[in-house]
């Protein structure tokens, strides 16, 4: 007979072997940061245990909001919230700050079900041209049941096509025009869009998920200054907070998204992760320009490496990026799957990635890779580690050697890259395994 499984030490065990494998990877995921150890005290926190449903009252002494909560044990807690509210509202310039989503899509869906009815229009980028799925029918935008009006994507210049957008924008007047996107290598064109926006009288909702660490830090761009009505995000991308959600807006749109988020999206905000939310923007606060120039720089140079080295890499009319991303067609050098599969051989960890011209049919094939930087500059790594790396990539797609052998090379490159940096302090290494005992 089979002895069973002790599920115990099992789970414990996936668990160190997790974070061996991933401390010698070189993680590229686009949408994937780390923490500080600071913020992951708080994730670890008692908070995790507490609720603190209620609904926001005036400010307290030090200019912070305070709560209405409908059960007791609550009033560190809210000090928390206010500071991560009123951070929040500083760094990306908002006027009201909402801490309550507990991801990205749930950031999206209340705000969608604040600001529409069932059956209006709301215009997005499709899935191939980089937008999310919670911009689209098969999540979000379905769940309320709006209709898609997809802008017309300009894939040499990898950006909405305004001019050719327009005469569809005002014929079909959506009431949310989103922006933002998945695969984003360049601001979008907020200001020519909110000329429309107030033709149509439709809100500007600016997702800013990945790009939300380098608006932090002053790098990307600006979209309430540029007209944008509110500003939705995941907290946990280049934005180097707890896996979460946050809505900021303007004033006028408070109440609205307010109640959208609590009572109705949310019960319990999962506190702990507010707590980390409160220290990761006051981490940003200090080091974030630092952090953000960096993360570009970085993209930039990884990027021209790889094209040297004959990898094509999109948009180099217009160096490539200006974000935290590259995208690179494979189409040539064995489509996206074999790529990605051939990297994570030799723990270089990145993902297949729609192009705009692929087909949604292609998702599991498609032509292209995506490559985000933002979590090898948080531990250290500056241009020419970009460069190390495009060797390593040209090594296993382009020369075709075996992945197992490259492997010990970036097990023994990544050997010096064990530090968390922008942050306040780092007692631990970056992919050490919190303990408590
Ligand atoms: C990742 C992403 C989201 C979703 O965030 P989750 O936190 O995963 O729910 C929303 N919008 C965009 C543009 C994204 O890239």
């Amino acid at each position: 007979m089979m002895e069973e499984m002790n599920y115990y030490d099992e789970v414990i065990n996936l668990i160190e072997r997790h974070h061996r494998w991933r401390g010698n990877c070189i993680n590229m995921i686009a949408s994937e940061n780390i923490t500080s150890i600071a913020v992951r005290e708080a994730i670890v926190s008692d908070f995790g245990h507490r609720y603190a449903e209620g609904l926001l009252g005036g400010r307290n002494e030090d200019g912070l909001r305070i709560f209405n909560r409908f059960y007791q044990g609550t009033k560190y807690f809210d000090k928390i919230e206010g500071i991560a509210m009123k951070l929040a509202e500083e760094l990306f310039e908002g006027e009201h700050a909402n801490v309550v989503p507990i991801s990205g899509v749930m950031a999206n869906l209340a705000v969608y079900n604040a600001l529409t009815k069932h059956n209006d229009k709301i215009s997005g980028l499709t899935v191939q041209a980089g937008g999310h799925i919670s911009h689209t029918r098969v999540s979000a935008v379905g769940v309320i049941g709006l209709r898609e009006v997809p802008y017309v994507f300009d894939n040499y210049e990898m950006n909405i096509d305004v001019d050719k957008s327009k005469s569809i924008l005002l014929r079909e007047k959506p009431r949310i025009m989103m922006l933002g996107a998945s695969l984003f290598l360049f601001p979008h064109p907020i200001k020519e869009l909110r000329e429309i926006a107030n033709e149509i009288d439709a809100y500007i909702v600016y997702d800013g998920a990945h790009v939300a660490g380098l608006i932090a830090g002053g790098r990307f761009q600006r979209p309430f200054k540029e007209g944008a009505d509110v500003f939705t995000s995941s907290t946990h991308k280049t934005f180097p907070g707890p896996q979460g959600g946050i809505i900021v807006c303007k004033k006028f749109l408070a109440d609205k998204i307010d109640n959208s988020a609590f009572p109705g999206l949310t019960s319990n905000h999962h506190l702990h992760h507010v707590a980390g939310l409160a220290i990761a923007l006051a981490e940003m606060k200090e080091f974030g320009r630092d952090y953000a120039n960096q993360i570009v720089k970085n993209a930039k140079s990884l990027a021209q490496g790889l094209y040297e080295l004959g990898f094509n890499v999109l948009c180099e009319h217009k160096d490539f990026t200006e974000s935290h991303q590259i995208a690179v067609d494979v189409s040539e050098v064995g489509r996206g799957k074999e790529v990605a599969e051939l990297c994570e051989r030799a723990n270089i960890i990145i993902n297949k990635n729609l192009l705009p011209w692929d087909s949604l049919n292609d998702a599991d094939n498609p032509s292209g890779i995506r490559i985000g930087v933002a979590e090898i500059t948080r531990i250290g790594m500056k241009e020419s580690e970009m460069k190390e790396i495009a060797e390593f990539m040209m090594r296993i797609i382009i020369k075709r050697e075996n992945p197992d052998n490259v492997r010990e090379d970036v097990i023994d490159f990544k050997k010096e890259f064990n530090e968390i940096h922008y942050c306040y302090q780092s007692r631990s290494g970056a992919y050490d395994i919190i303990r408590i005992e």
